[in-house]
């Protein structure tokens, strides 16, 4: 039986959501760097499947007890054995009626869950749109020129010639679809960004803002490309060259050296668990220090 007077769980998990989503728009940026949101999605929809799991194991709802109270038993004095016969026809009764209130049991636990991923739902797009509006595609076009000068001269260094940096706000080229947060052509002096990557970079830049791991994938995935245009191929020494080099990206653009460190080997450390799904991406194992793959055979510190 089921107590009305409280919320139920999923409620109270529901309730607590949404506040942590207003507050992780609405609160100071050290939330976001170190909440990942969209962890907290994936725990709250596991939620809801523990849920519905559940509801679905406990089965229809108990009716309440119509049976007689024993203080009234006791005060009209009901034969014992008379007693037993009433209760036995009584519950076959209930039993009718159990089942033809409530021809599928099961449906108003999965509605719930509906609702419960549904809620789950609104609260992405949320973020989404709060993300646009606050994102790269907020920024005026001289600041945004400005930012894409800087990236340019950066990879410039790491490429050893005049290269471009360009931030693909049409996403013509780089985005969720090719699966990429940068294109390049080997050797060549061009390079795209998602406006995701292109936004981390200049708020690590012009803001002084890190977020996070974000920013550690931001200057990889800068430095990445960089070292393609500079003529490497193989996407495993590219990106253990980038992993490196990004360590001095990170203090250029305003980290301190320990924190660019941890951030590259972070990356490293992520690429290794991401491997599966993208082999080409993968560093080999060479990547570590004194290896052929290390730019720096004399330092310690890797990468
Ligand atoms: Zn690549």
């Amino acid at each position: 039986m089921e107590d009305l007077t409280w919320p139920r769980p999923a409620t109270l998990v529901r309730i607590g959501l949404v506040a942590l989503v207003a507050l992780w728009i609405l609160g100071p940026s050290m939330l976001r760097s170190a909440l990942p949101i969209w962890l907290v999605f994936l725990v709250a929809v596991g939620l809801e499947v523990q849920f519905l799991v559940g509801a679905l194991r406990a089965g229809p709802q108990q009716a309440p007890d119509r049976r007689p109270q024993q203080v009234d038993l006791d005060r009209y004095g009901f034969e014992p054995d008379e007693d037993e016969l009433d209760e036995d026809d009584l519950d076959d009764d209930q039993d009718e009626l159990e089942v033809a209130a409530e021809p599928h049991p099961f449906l108003p636990p999965v509605r719930r869950f509906v609702l419960g991923l549904g809620l789950i739902a609104a609260l992405v797009l949320a973020i989404w749109l709060v993300d646009s509006r606050t994102g790269w595609d907020s920024l005026d076009g001289p600041t945004r020129g400005k930012a894409a000068a800087r990236f340019s001269a950066e990879a410039s260094r790491i490429a050893g010639k005049e290269v471009s940096i360009y931030c693909d706000e049409s996403r013509d080229y780089v985005g969720a679809v090719q699966h990429a947060d940068g294109v390049a052509v080997v050797g060549g002096d061009l390079a795209l960004l998602t406006p995701e990557i292109c936004h981390d970079l200049y708020r690590l830049a012009f803001d002084d803002e890190t977020t996070g791991a974000r920013t550690g994938r931001a200057l990889a995935v800068l430095a990445h490309e960089a070292w393609h245009l500079r003529g490497e191929r193989d996407e495993g020494t590219t990106e253990c060259y980038a992993l490196q080099s990004g360590v001095e990206l990170g203090v250029r653009l305003g980290l301190s050296e320990s924190t660019a460190r941890q951030l590259m080997r972070q990356q490293l450390t992520e690429n290794a668990l991401r491997g599966a799904g993208s082999i080409e991406y993968r560093v080999s194992s060479e990547c570590r220090n004194g290896s052929r793959l290390d730019l720096d055979p004399e330092g310690t510190a890797f990468p």
